[in-house]
């Protein structure tokens, strides 16, 4: 059986718990999940007896490549995506689940419209589930994300000088990236310096690095379809004490969560034990976003490591740790690693080095 058969089985058993009679999966990276399909514009309906995929002519080749074990239904040009579903749902189904975190309403409107017969009942997360915990060639696909992105990662510090820009740190990353045979960058490189590195997620500017202390760099990799997703501050020259203090809080915070993570562990906890040592060093209020999140398809899926979730950790799971201080007007240190949970602790499946005296670029 493939993964992808084992996968859909799965989300049957959840779907008949959920009490509907099948799911229409609508949202791009689940379908790719639960198929392999790595084209878009696609809908996959999983009921208990029948799994069938809704596209178009684009993708009549591609799909019977990437996907020959499952049927399909193409329209053409000229016939729409409800008028496709049309050929399929009329007269089998009484309670279709649909994806109400990623369906839009323009969609969800004329669905309903159209097979007034048919209850669409919302659910949330019920793929997204499955996803949090990564099988082996998940696991493996990661792991290579991450080798692209410490490499492409490597060469653009070793040719960085004081006199580039934020985007051409950009520029290089995503070049080497390629080069090292990734897909492209996971994101945009958020490449920050001096206090630009404040804003979290600021997008790398033409401003020249010139004689700013230190420049913050956050990428990542995406190579068959899986991600990467890291963070390091680059120094110019001297370490100032400030700098210094900062980074080492950062730091703490970032071993004392590598410290209770496990399976069981809670999600609030792991973020609770980081933030502690923030708190300790006075800068609290200077660590406004939650831990980490969960990488996988997508930079940013399940789980969210904050103070709000109630679930636990799992093994198996591939979790990002990112705490950070940013002080506006100064800068902002952010350190972030990825780090598969297992049983009796984690794996920080990131290298790069993180103490100050190993990032300074000569
Ligand atoms: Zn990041
Ligand atoms: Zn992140």
């Amino acid at each position: 059986m493939s993964i992808f058969q084992e996968r859909r089985d799965k989300l049957k058993r959840l779907v008949k718990k959920s009490g509907a009679d099948a799911i229409l999966v609508t949202y791009v990276p689940n379908v790719a999940y639960l198929t392999g399909f790595t084209g878009d514009s696609s809908y996959l309906l999983v009921s208990d007896d029948r799994t069938l995929v809704f596209s178009d002519a684009r993708y009549t080749t591609q799909l019977a490549e990437e996907c020959p074990d499952l049927e399909a239904e193409i329209r053409g040009p000229g016939t729409t995506m409800v008028q496709l579903l049309g050929r399929a749902l009329p007269g089998k189904f009484a309670r279709i689940a649909i994806e109400a975190a990623s369906m839009n309403v323009a969609l969800h409107e004329r669905l309903t419209a159209e097979f007034s017969q048919i209850e669409f009942v919302s659910s949330t997360g019920l793929v997204e589930e499955l996803r949090m915990i990564k099988d082996k060639d998940e696991l493996a696909a990661i792991r290579r994300a991450v080798y692209i992105a410490e490499r492409a990662f490597g060469v653009a510090k070793a040719v960085l000088r004081p006199d580039h820009t934020e985007k051409q740190i950009a520029d290089e990353i995503e070049h080497q990236v390629r080069l090292f045979d990734g897909t492209c960058t996971s994101f945009p490189s958020i490449i920050a310096a001096g206090p630009r590195a404040a804003l979290p997620h600021a997008g790398a500017t033409r401003a020249r690095l010139g004689d700013q202390e230190f420049v913050l760099c956050d990428w990542g990799a995406r190579e068959d379809l899986y991600v990467s997703d890291m963070t390091r501050v680059l120094v110019f020259g001297k370490v100032s004490a400030k700098l210094a203090k900062i980074h080492d809080v950062v730091h703490r915070a970032q071993l004392a969560a590598f410290d209770v993570i496990k399976h069981g562990v809670g999600l609030a906890e792991v973020d609770r034990a980081a933030r502690k040592v923030i708190e300790d060093a006075g800068y609290g209020p200077k660590f406004g976003h939650s831990l980490g999140h969960g990488i996988g398809l997508e930079v940013h899926e399940a789980p969210r490591l904050a103070a709000d979730q109630k679930d636990q950790l799992k093994a198996g799971m591939v979790i990002t740790i990112e705490p950070g201080i940013y002080l506006p007007g100064w800068g902002g240190v952010r350190l972030e690693d990825d780090v598969l949970v297992t049983k009796n602790g984690c794996e920080i499946l990131t290298h790069v080095p993180t103490a100050l005296e190993e990032c300074v670029v000569v």
